[in-house]
């Protein structure tokens, strides 16, 4: 079977179309240049969600940035275990920094809020929040993300960096998986 072919199969629709995508990162990052200019800013990505989405956003601030990862899950298969792992950062480049944290989306805000508190607990200066997509109603602790670039209705969404299954990170737009599959 064709790659096109097995990408029909699982499919909805296409939630936000790789133009779409484009413009609302451009705005994102143009936001981010004019609120965060002359912070002391460590750009920490969410591995692997954060990709492709961290590279072409770092390309849209106009800002002196130090680029970092750090790895965390909450996710097994579909359904947010609620539980965040955590996986370790280069603690010298957060101290006393202003951390933007970059993460593909939030759904109930569990990753966020424990990852925030993370960075904090390993002296981040201040910690702000970045996403691709925001999820709507779907919260289930306090939390709110700083930036978000779009928001998607509440479905499991696939490409651009969410995967599903571990599978199609590199669409270059965000789809909706078929309701049959979705478990
Ligand atoms: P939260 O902790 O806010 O519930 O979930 C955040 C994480 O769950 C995201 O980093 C992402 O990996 C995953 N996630 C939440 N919703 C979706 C979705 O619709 N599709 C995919 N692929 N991942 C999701
Ligand atoms: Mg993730």
């Amino acid at each position: 079977m064709t790659f096109d072919d097995e990408l029909k199969r699982s499919v909805k629709k296409v939630i936000v179309s790789e133009r779409e995508l484009k413009k609302a990162i451009k705005a994102l990052g143009k936001k981010m240049t004019k609120d965060l200019e002359g912070e002391d800013l460590v750009v920490v990505g969410l591995l692997t969600g954060c990709i492709p989405f961290l590279p072409d956003l770092l390309k849209e601030l106009k800002l002196k940035v130090l680029v970092n990862y750090i790895q965390a899950s909450s996710y097994e298969g579909q359904e947010s275990s609620g539980k965040v792992k955590i996986g370790g950062v280069l603690k010298e480049s957060i101290v006393g920094k202003h951390v933007v944290l970059v993460d593909d989306i939030i759904d109930t805000g569990v990753t966020l809020k424990e990852l925030s508190k993370y960075l904090y607990d390993n002296g981040a200066k201040k910690v702000t929040t970045c996403v691709l997509a925001s999820k709507i109603g779907t919260r289930k602790v306090d939390f709110e993300a700083d930036y978000k670039a779009l928001e998607v209705p509440n479905e499991f969404v696939f490409g651009y960096g969410l995967d599903y299954d571990g599978y199609y990170r590199n669409l270059p737009y965000i789809a909706a998986l078929k309701d049959e599959l979705y478990k």
